[in-house]
């Protein structure tokens, strides 16, 4: 699924599998907004990751955090 970023508009917004929290959220990774649905991927709606990460005590600037990140490129070839 192609959906430009409507907070940035300067990169697609990625569906990840964030391991550390096991939760599939749509990601920016230009400018980090995350939306927990698809259907709500709009300007209004978005949180910062970091926020989100932190909330749960996560390191939201750890490698370790990242690392557990996984990118679901099958949803992105979805035309
Ligand atoms: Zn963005």
């Amino acid at each position: 699924m192609k959906i430009q970023c409507p907070r940035c508009r300067q990169d697609w917004v990625k569906k990840v599998y964030i391991g550390i929290t096991d939760r599939t959220v749509f990601h920016c990774y230009e400018c980090e907004a995350t939306w927990f649905s698809e259907d709500s991927i709009e300007y209004a709606t978005f949180v910062q990751l970091h926020d989100y990460l932190g909330r749960k005590n996560i390191d939201p600037h750890s490698r370790k955090t990242y690392d557990t990140f996984v990118d679901d490129l099958e949803w992105f070839e979805i035309e």
